[in-house]
């Protein structure tokens, strides 16, 4: 089990609710469903969300399959985030 969070270094998905300046500011996204290393806190509305002081991290990771992955918990340390296929993934994401 991680014993720290590990922390969003950047997210290039810029029209998501959480997004500032390629910054994540929710305090803890999911990420993964059944098909890819999904953000599951990806939110496209117009009101912006989360707070300035606050840096994102990984809550919990469904990608049991990725190297970086312990009991469904994200043990990266660091990752980040792009766009895929019109959605957000976890860039970090690494198959073991
Ligand atoms: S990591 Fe997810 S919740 Fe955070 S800004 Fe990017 S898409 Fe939004």
């Amino acid at each position: 089990m991680p014993k720290t969070m590990s922390k969003i270094s950047a997210c290039e998905v810029t029209d998501c609710a959480y997004n500032m300046n390629k910054e994540c500011h929710t305090l803890a996204i999911t990420v993964g469903n059944s098909e890819c290393a999904f953000c599951d806190t990806y939110t496209k509305m117009n009101q912006k969300g989360g707070a300035s002081d606050v840096i994102g991290g990984v809550g919990a990771c469904r990608e049991s399959d990725c190297k970086y992955n312990e009991s469904l918990e994200c043990n990266a340390g660091n990752i980040n985030v792009g766009s895929h296929s019109g959605h957000a993934d976890c860039t970090t994401y690494k198959k073991a």
